[in-house]
């Protein structure tokens, strides 16, 4: 394993240790983020936030983009959008980061959880749907679990690590049984599926600018959708529910203080300017990955079909479990960063008694899949 890790320090250019993936700052950051501080508009008001919402919507070709303070909250009032209430349920993936299924209990809602596809990593549309198909029916335009007797308001299929699940086939099974696609599309910033831009095929959907993200805002997030009056809403109840008045202080419901700070949408609009610089820095990157590993024991996963993939996290596959704790307390001792896979959320405290299919590859990938090193080389 030595020569691994070898590799990886030869490839990162360094003989310190190599992080799993550290933010650039390589162009307008110290510029913009000096100008917000001298116009001292570094909080709630100011021109970053309408610029990063333009650049973001046209970047990502969506109709409107609605800056958050963090991916989580971006998810969260995704799903209020998407009419997500106490007693719905929503269907996600096991295999996940914990933000996906927290923001469904944030609207008091219990997720259900249908298998990924080993092939993309994502939720898979066989598995959703035969779960839909031999447990739940239409009733009155909705979709009924008859275990439950509850509604299936929502489905929230996630692009793990920036590869694209099968988004379009999902999107179909959902039109179909009436659930509202919501995308969390927290990883994948610059990743396509068909040449449509990941986050443009649900109702609503989320993005993260957290600090090991492609690009980053320190803390920051951004819904998107096409649909004009629930882009209004998304702004209405991200900003307290304000009425806009001269001067007086009037909010019209109980809602939240999500807005992102314009000193942190300074960083992103800097950030944006070079997006596709770090696009192409990941892209080459996984082609060394993808070679060195072909002589190696060890699976490197790359983008799936139909897809472009931003490489966000370049990951890889081990035999087996063993051989996976083998490579991860290698690396580790040595200097390189590397990281399983998360834990199956149906696997965690909170959500072991939610209703999920058999989950075969999520288990499968759970016990064998790493991430390693994978920041921009500058
Ligand atoms: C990063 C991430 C989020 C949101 O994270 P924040 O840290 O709140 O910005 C949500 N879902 C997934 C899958 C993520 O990776």
């Amino acid at each position: 394993m030595q020569n691994i890790v070898d590799f990886i320090k030869q490839t990162f250019n360094t003989n310190e240790f190599i992080p799993l993936h550290e933010p650039r700052f390589i162009g307008n950051e110290k510029k913009y983020l000096n100008d917000c501080i001298d116009s001292t508009f570094v909080s709630s008001v100011g021109k970053y936030v309408d610029e990063f919402e333009k650049k973001f919507a046209s970047y990502i070709g969506s109709k409107y983009a609605i800056a958050t303070v963090n991916g989580t909250a971006a998810l969260h009032i995704s799903l209020i959008l998407a009419n997500v209430k106490d007693e719905d349920e929503v269907i996600t993936q096991p295999l996940t980061f914990i933000a996906t299924t927290n923001a469904i209990s944030y609207c008091k809602a219990k997720p259900i959880f249908v298998d990924v596809d080993l092939d993309t990593l994502g939720m898979s549309p066989k598995s959703l749907l035969t779960f839909l198909e031999q447990n739940c029916e239409i009733k009155d335009d909705k979709c009924i679990n008859k275990t439950t007797g509850k509604t299936i308001k929502a489905c929230v299929p996630m692009h793990t690590f920036g590869h694209p699940c099968k988004i379009d086939e999902i999107k179909g099974i959902c039109d179909k049984w009436n659930i509202i696609l919501v995308e969390d599309s927290a990883e994948s910033l610059g990743s396509f599926y068909k040449n449509k831009h990941t986050g443009t095929f649900g109702k609503v959907s989320a993005f993260s600018f957290n600090g090991n993200k492609i690009i980053t805002s320190g803390g920051g997030g951004v819904i998107v959708t096409d649909d004009e009056n629930l882009a209004k809403r998304a702004k209405h109840i991200t900003t307290t529910a304000k009425i806009p008045h001269p001067y007086e202080y009037v909010h019209d419901e109980i809602a939240y203080n999500y807005r992102l700070p314009n000193i942190n949408a300074a960083l992103l609009v800097a950030q944006m300017e070079n997006l596709d610089k770090f696009l192409d820095s990941k892209r080459q990157l996984s082609k060394i990955y993808e070679e060195f590993f072909s002589t190696k024991e060890i699976d490197f996963i790359f983008e799936p079909r139909n897809s472009n993939s931003n490489y966000w996290l370049q990951a890889v596959l081990l035999k087996d479990k063993t051989k996976r704790d083998e490579f991860l307390k290698y690396t580790n001792e040595n200097g390189v960063m590397t990281r399983p896979i998360w834990k199956l959320m149906n696997e965690l405290e909170m959500y072991k008694d939610c209703q999920a299919t058999s989950l075969e590859n999520a288990k499968f990938l759970e016990q064998r899949v790493v991430n390693i090193p994978s920041s921009v080389r500058v």
